[in-house]
Formats: structure tokens, C-alpha cells, sequence
């Protein structure tokens, strides 16, 4: 999924979960939920995987912009423990870095192979349901996600 919904929903489930479950729970879960999101379909083109890559030159910026909007939100609105809900919402974002090296690679060559080692093995092997289409589960999952984000914090 893209970043900006791994971050509203890792957050989302911080500031649901906040006052009945400890930080050092509501982490590493947030962090799970990424792979539980990547399994669900979402955006991408798996048959064209050079088409997808050279995509994320003006589509991660614009990703990354947003989902650092929401997390600068959260820390302007400064909800009861915010920091666990910022926090929350870059772990669920965060194995999606380990997938830079893919895309340098890319640039760099055109390599459109998927790193050799296991985690990125497996984390590629759980998005089977990448496709263009899922753009429009990510719009409806963005909007639902934020704006019960929204209510909470605000
Ligand atoms: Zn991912």
C-alpha cells in the first residue's frame, strides 16, 4: 500500500487502542500491520514492474508529502500521546524502506528484480494483489482512515 495509508492506519490504531493498551504493544503491532495492509489488494502493477518503478519518480515524493502532512497534523494537534500515534504511524510505514535499495538498484541499471533476501522475498510475495486498479482501495481506505483519524484526534 502506499505510505500515506500505512501511516493513517498505524496511527489510527494507536489513538483507538492509546488508553487500553501499552506502547510497547500498540508498536510492534502497528508495525505487523504493515504486512497484514501489503496483503490486501492494493496499487501497483505487478505484470509491468519497470512501468511501476519508473512511476514512483514523481509518485513517492507526492506519497511521502502527504503522509508527512497527516504526521505533521498529529503534532500540531498534540492529542493525548501523540508521540505513540506519530510513532505508530512510521513504524507501519517503515519496512517499506528496506525496498529502496530495489529502486536505487532500478535507477541505476533498470534491474527490476526483487532483492534476494528473505524479507524482501516475503514481503514481495504477500502483495500478490497489486494492481492499478487498487488505486481506488486506497483512495476509499485514505478517506475512511483519515477522517475517523480526524475525529479522534481533533
Ligand atoms: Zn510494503
Amino acid at each position: 500500500m502506499i505510505a500515506t495509508n500505512h501511516v493513517t492506519t498505524g496511527a489510527l490504531f494507536a489513538a483507538v487502542t492509546v488508553s487500553v493498551l501499552p506502547w510497547w504493544v500498540i508498536l510492534p503491532v502497528a508495525f505487523l500491520l504493515h504486512f497484514v495492509l501489503d496483503s490486501l489488494p492494493h496499487y501497483g502493477d505487478l505484470k509491468h514492474p519497470d512501468k511501476a518503478l519508473h512511476r514512483l519518480r514523481w509518485f513517492l515524493p507526492l506519497d511521502a508529502t502527504i503522509a508527512l502532512i497527516v504526521l505533521a497534523g498529529i503534532f500540531i494537534l498534540r492529542p493525548d500521546s501523540w508521540p505513540i500515534i506519530v510513532a505508530a504511524g512510521v513504524l507501519c510505514a517503515s519496512p517499506d524502506l528496506w525496498s529502496v535499495t530495489r529502486y536505487i538498484r532500478f535507477v541505476g541499471s533498470g534491474d527490476t528484480s526483487i532483492s534476494k533476501d528473505w524479507f524482501s522475498q516475503f514481503h514481495h510475495n504477500i502483495q500478490w494483489g497489486e494492481r492499478p486498479w487498487g488505486i481506488w482501495i486506497e483512495g476509499v481506505w485514505l478517506v475512511v482512515t483519515l477522517s475517523v483519524l480526524w475525529q479522534i484526534i481533533s
